[in-house]
């Protein structure tokens, strides 16, 4: 647990079982259309559309360790223009922090893949703005929405947790980031 003034945040993490979640939680053109309507669609090599089938990923491996990034708000020391401070200050450093656990897990992992938790922010304008290949694919990983997954049925049957959404410029109570890790079985 870390406690900053303004929020605090938690990880947990479930191992599940990775073809009910294929079956049950997977459905990459319900989630590929909503894609679509992001203004980010077709802008950052970690999001679709994707030269490849995302159903051909989630077939290449036998487990999934889902990883749960919980933060909650201090609400009433929150101020105007909150959602903005915190999307461009916090959230960053957030999200690093849980891809260097997620990468962590990967190398212990021989075979595994890391999904992070939305798109790739590790350049500032990703190099598919330009037309350009992705200057660090050694680096980037794919989300679990951007592959199909759907993060809100895995949040509420795995953690029973739910998602909340950001009013306007009003960050919700909690915020909830999730990653995980696709696994093969030792052979
Ligand atoms: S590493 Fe850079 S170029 Fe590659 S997907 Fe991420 S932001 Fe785009």
């Amino acid at each position: 647990m870390e406690e900053t003034p303004l929020y605090r945040y938690e990880t947990k993490t479930r191992i599940v079982p990775l073809e009910a979640f294929r079956r049950d939680l997977v459905d990459v053109p319900r989630f590929s259309g909503y894609c679509r309507d992001c203004p980010h669609h077709g802008r950052f090599w970690s999001c679709p559309p994707f030269a490849f089938d995302p159903m051909t990923v989630w077939k290449g491996y036998d487990g999934l360790l889902l990883y749960l990034c919980k933060v909650t708000f201090h609400r009433d020391r929150l101020f105007p223009g909150e959602r903005r401070a915190f999307e461009e200050t916090e959230l960053p450093h957030i999200k690093a922090a849980m891809a260097r656990e997620l990468l962590a897990l990967e190398g212990e992992r021989p075979g595994s893949l890391a999904l992070f938790a939305g798109r790739c922010d590790l350049c500032p304008v990703c190099a598919r703005v330009a037309g350009e290949p992705c200057r660090m694919p050694g680096r980037m990983r794919y989300s679990l929405e951007a592959l199909g997954g759907d993060c809100g049925g895995a949040l509420e049957r795995y953690f029973g947790e739910t998602l909340q959404w950001a009013k306007g410029n009003k960050l919700p109570e909690q915020l909830l980031l999730l990653g995980g890790l696709l696994m093969k079985e030792d052979r």
